[in-house]
């Protein structure tokens, strides 16, 4: 049993005001792995009070510092990957392959964040002898949700440390194990008192009491559009600043001239990225009306192909869903699709057979229309709605025929055409004939529409100051 009484603030870990405590149960095994006790408002006001302390020197550090911490922190989540790997597997149920993946690439944004550090204009002249400066914004409220705990809490700080901002993180309530790991590879890298501090606790009561405290002058949330809507609400109210990463009903076109063969298979793994649980995920698949019978085809067969449950096989690929709520909500989308008239081509309602957990049915539904709630809404989980389209034109419309608008997916062998239909989706990012970035490079990570506001890099965290 894991017990998670303490959180981290002022570089210590404390016992919290809070007395509330949640069970931690695995979602594979339905075991309960542990508990963790949950911050209240108390908790948040002295997190925030020390962020601000720690704010007044930490933002006049220079480049060189800050880039020290951030090696720092690269190289202690470096020394404790397959700790970090284990609790991710243990609390989150993510494949194994994906979870290795996910911890290096969140430890590589401390890199990614120091050299965009060493890069940034920080501040410039004009021939006047005016000093224009880019400062740090102030302390940084973080939200993040329990679908990459790594990678969201460690882009938020990578970026804010980058820019010398101090942060407030309240993780998800189903990350508590794994943000405890986390937390203490941050303290063994010597993170100055008071530039991170944690508090576990309910979205509803801590993350909301925690975006409107009158201290915090940045909002960065990541999670449902539902609750960003919320977000933007009272920070327009009160003036303050918002990185919105949201929610997505991503659409994956196949033009008529795509290699089937290859776009099919990659489109159920668009779609069950991260056990369904992505917020990118190619949830919509559009395809010409004429090869909805060789598509099922190849969509049936390329299912049997997905390993499914054995999460600590290098090949699995779709595991549990994170709790029963989750399981639930994904349920009541499947019978939704039933009762709208959609036609189940594989999948359907109940648990998968001889498996312990969360594990909902692989579901394809065919025959969507976009009007339907499955076409429209996010189910983020293992469901796929297979859509048809008439012509091009109509293929763009419905592709852009929703709130969302964070990522797209274009499968063509006419690269020149497949560009064109790309550059006509409005979302944040729009992937020809491929499934993920594999590059190197820096690039910014935007949704488009009700997905999103502002890229987290640097230049969110500052703000002008002009001296003259
Ligand atoms: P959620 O919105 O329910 O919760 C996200 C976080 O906000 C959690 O820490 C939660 O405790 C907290 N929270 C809940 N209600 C709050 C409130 N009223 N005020 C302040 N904080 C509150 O989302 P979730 O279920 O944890 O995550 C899934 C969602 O996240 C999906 O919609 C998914 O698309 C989205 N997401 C988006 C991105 C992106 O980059 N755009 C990445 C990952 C996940």
């Amino acid at each position: 049993m894991k017990i998670i009484d303490k959180v981290y603030v002022n570089g210590e870990f404390i016992k919290p005001y809070g007395t509330k405590v949640m069970n931690i149960i695995n979602p594979d095994t339905l075991k309960i792995l542990g508990e963790v006790t949950l911050c209240n408002k108390k908790d948040v006001n002295y997190a925030v009070k020390c962020a601000k302390n720690a704010f007044v020197s930490f933002s006049q550090t220079s480049v060189e510092e800050r880039g020290e911490i951030l090696q720092s922190l690269y190289e202690a989540m470096s020394k404790r990957e397959d700790e970090l790997n284990e609790a991710a597997l243990l609390e989150y149920g993510s494949p194994i392959t994906a979870t290795k993946g996910r911890t290096k690439f969140a430890k590589n944004t401390f890199l990614v964040a120091k050299k965009q550090m060493e890069e940034f204009k920080f501040s410039s002249r004009l021939e006047d002898g005016t000093k224009i400066l880019k400062t740090p914004i102030g302390v940084v409220a973080a939200i993040a949700p329990w679908n990459a705990n790594y990678t969201h809490i460690c882009q938020k700080t990578a970026f804010a440390i980058a820019a010398g901002c101090s942060i407030v993180m309240k993780p998800s309530e189903y990350s508590a194990i794994q943000t405890q790991i986390l937390c203490e590879c941050f303290k063994d890298a010597n993170l100055p008192k008071g530039v991170f501090n944690v508090v576990n606790g309910i979205g509803e009561e801590v993350g909301r009491y925690l975006a409107r405290h009158k201290d915090i002058s940045l909002i960065n949330f990541t999670g449902s559009t539902k609750v960003g809507r919320e977000i933007s609400a009272y920070a327009a109210k009160m003036i303050k600043r918002t990185i919105l990463e949201l929610g997505g009903k991503s659409p994956n076109i196949i033009l008529d001239d795509a290699n089937l063969d290859v776009a099919v298979p990659m489109a159920l793994t668009i779609a069950f990225s991260n056990s369904g649980q992505a917020c990118h995920a190619g949830s919509r698949l559009l395809i010409p009306y004429d090869k909805l019978e060789k598509v099922s085809e190849l969509l049936l067969k390329a299912l049997k192909n997905i390993k499914i449950g054995d999460i600590r096989d290098e090949e699995c690929y779709i595991g549990p869903l994170i709790n029963q709520v989750q399981f639930d909500r994904v349920q009541s989308y499947i019978k939704c699709g039933v009762d709208e008239g959609a036609v189940l081509l594989a999948g359907g309602l109940g648990k998968l057979e001889g498996l312990d957990g969360y594990y909902a049915k692989p579901t394809i539904f065919i025959d969507v229309k976009p009007n339907m709630k499955i076409a429209k809404e996010e189910i983020f989980g293992p469901v796929l709605s297979v859509l048809t389209y008439k012509n091009e034109r109509e293929a763009i419309k419905m592709a852009n025929d929703t709130v969302y608008g964070l990522a797209g997916y274009v499968s063509s062998l006419d690269i020149k055409r497949a560009n064109k239909v790309a550059s006509q989706i409005t979302a944040g990012w729009v992937y020809i004939n491929k499934a993920v970035y594999s590059g190197k490079s820096l690039v910014p990570h935007v949704g488009a529409k009700q997905s999103g506001i502002g890229i987290n890099d640097i230049d969110d965290y500052t703000q002008f100051r002009i001296i003259s």
